[in-house]
């Protein structure tokens, strides 16, 4: 064994120690850092030859890179969609790395049978039945895709091809309708062969992000073969919600797939005064959940259920030998792009057990709650307009004069070191968005972003008039 491996051997219990005090002085100090720092990168520095061992690693990582992270697993940073990490989220994806599963296969069952457990909890959690089965997957770009891959084999099912087998070009020209995708879905359907013109943006009710019912059924009698609908259960600027149910209502006039983007909005699930924005989720072909974001588990995490793991299996199976059935519970290797992954779910399985729906329901009303009261605090700023209700967990505003791209940025830019918000385009406005989905973020946090929020537009204002 090389020398400076047998000696982290013999010392592994000072290691792991020096990494929780490492890791614990980062987390104390989330609320000073500034939220993000946009340093210049170190200067470089080449392979080693030969190492230190672990800890002289951690001392060189901590001068080094440490100070130029982000303050992502706080309180204020509020862009994109960022969950944090619950304590007991953490304990677990430190022991995921611990224990170091492949959890893929019935030959080694534990960690899939800990995944199943895991999604179980999950179908509970948003209210989903038994007919969805569910996989682990790294995000929901990932969700997504495989999905749509899942959409495409029903699509061949419907024409009598196999794509599996012969691929996307049996299909011929496809069409994916929906009335605000996300960005990541545009891309699985590069990935998927499918092709990113496929995608037909189908109108949106006036003034919002949620598509117009009775367009989506205009272009579904127009489109001359079967259909996948994705459908929207919290668009990113606005959080905004197709009416699922009336969706699932034209399957069976006009046969469809459905899938369902709900990667932070199936959340609205937990909230008895939400819930109903996410009504009719169960009835999908497929759902895309995000779990790194309100779940509040450390990058990379999120689920994919869908109705149809046969094709799932079909689409996604490993190995010669199984081109026969691959029986009732097809091992997790036959289900997404991966084979070797790493016991994604035990974060998940830690936060729910430890904080249960309860806990999951006080973040999800906590985060909805902030985003209010920072909305409120944006409507009555000089110089803020906000551009949509908080429907949920995403204010959404822009500056009343001059909202440029350049001067918004400046404004963002203006915050950093308190609060981390990005740009964003609605309804043709250039805008700035803050999302709430770290469990971590209170009251205090909402009344300093919007100190400095009004501090910023001041001082911006000022800049403009000279
Ligand atoms: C964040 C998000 C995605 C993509 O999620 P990743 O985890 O970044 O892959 C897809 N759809 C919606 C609605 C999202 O908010």
């Amino acid at each position: 064994m090389h020398p400076e491996l047998a000696a982290d051997l013999g010392r592994l219990p000072d290691v792991l120690e020096e990494t929780r005090q490492r890791a614990l002085a980062f987390l104390a100090g989330l609320d000073e850092r500034p939220v993000v720092p946009h340093p210049e990168p170190p200067a470089g520095a080449g392979l080693a030859e030969d190492g230190g061992g672990a800890r002289a690693a951690l001392a060189e990582f901590a001068e080094r890179w440490e100070p130029r992270l982000s303050a992502s697993a706080g309180p204020r940073y509020f862009g994109f969609v960022t969950g944090g990490a619950t304590p007991a989220a953490l304990a677990g994806d430190w022991l995921t790395s611990a224990y170091d599963q492949n959890s893929n296969s019935s030959l080694d069952p534990a960690g899939q049978q800990l995944e199943r457990e895991t999604v179980g909890w999950l179908r509970e959690l948003f209210g989903l039945s038994a007919t969805h089965h569910g996989t682990f997957v790294s995000g929901a770009t990932m969700s997504n895709t495989v999905g749509l891959a899942v959409a495409r084999e029903w699509l061949g099912e419907r024409l009598g091809v196999d794509v599996a087998e012969d691929g996307a070009g049996a299909l011929g020209r496809v069409r994916v309708l929906s009335g605000s995708a996300h960005s990541s879905v545009a891309k699985a359907l590069s990935v998927l062969g499918l092709g990113r013109a496929a995608l037909r943006t189908v109108p949106v009710l006036p003034g919002r992000e949620a598509v117009d019912v009775a367009a989506l059924e205009r272009a579904l009698a127009e489109a001359d073969g079967p259909c996948v609908v994705v459908a929207n259960a919290g668009t990113v600027n606005t959080v905004d919600f197709d009416d699922l149910r009336a969706i699932a209502a034209l399957r069976e006039r006009y046969g469809f797939w459905l899938h369902v983007d709900a990667a932070f909005g199936a959340f609205a699930a937990l909230s008895p005064e939400h819930a109903e924005l996410v009504a009719g989720l169960d009835l999908a072909d497929s759902v895309c959940v995000d779990l790194h974001k309100w779940l509040n588990v450390p990058y990379d995490s999120a689920v994919q259920f869908t109705r149809r793991p046969d094709l799932q299996a079909r689409v996604f199976r490993n190995a010669a030998a199984y081109l026969g059935p691959l029986g009732e519970h097809p091992d997790l290797v036959h289900l997404t792009p991966e084979n070797s992954h790493r016991l994604r779910a035990l974060a998940a399985w830690f936060t729910l057990r430890a904080y249960g729906r309860s806990g999951q329901r006080e973040i999800v009303e906590r985060c909805i709650a902030g985003a209010r009261a920072l909305g409120a605090e944006v409507a009555r700023t000089e110089g803020l307009e906000l551009l949509a209700p908080v429907r949920l967990n995403v204010v959404c505003f822009t500056l009343t004069t001059d909202p440029t791209p350049e001067r918004l940025a400046a404004l963002a830019a203006g915050l950093s070191d308190e609060a981390f918000l990005t740009p964003t385009r609605y309804a043709g406005r250039p805008a700035l968005r803050a999302a709430f989905s770290n469990w971590r973020t209170t009251e205090a946090d909402v009344r300093r972003t919007a100190r400095a929020l009004a501090r910023a537009v001041r001082n911006g204002t000022v800049q403009a008039a000279d």
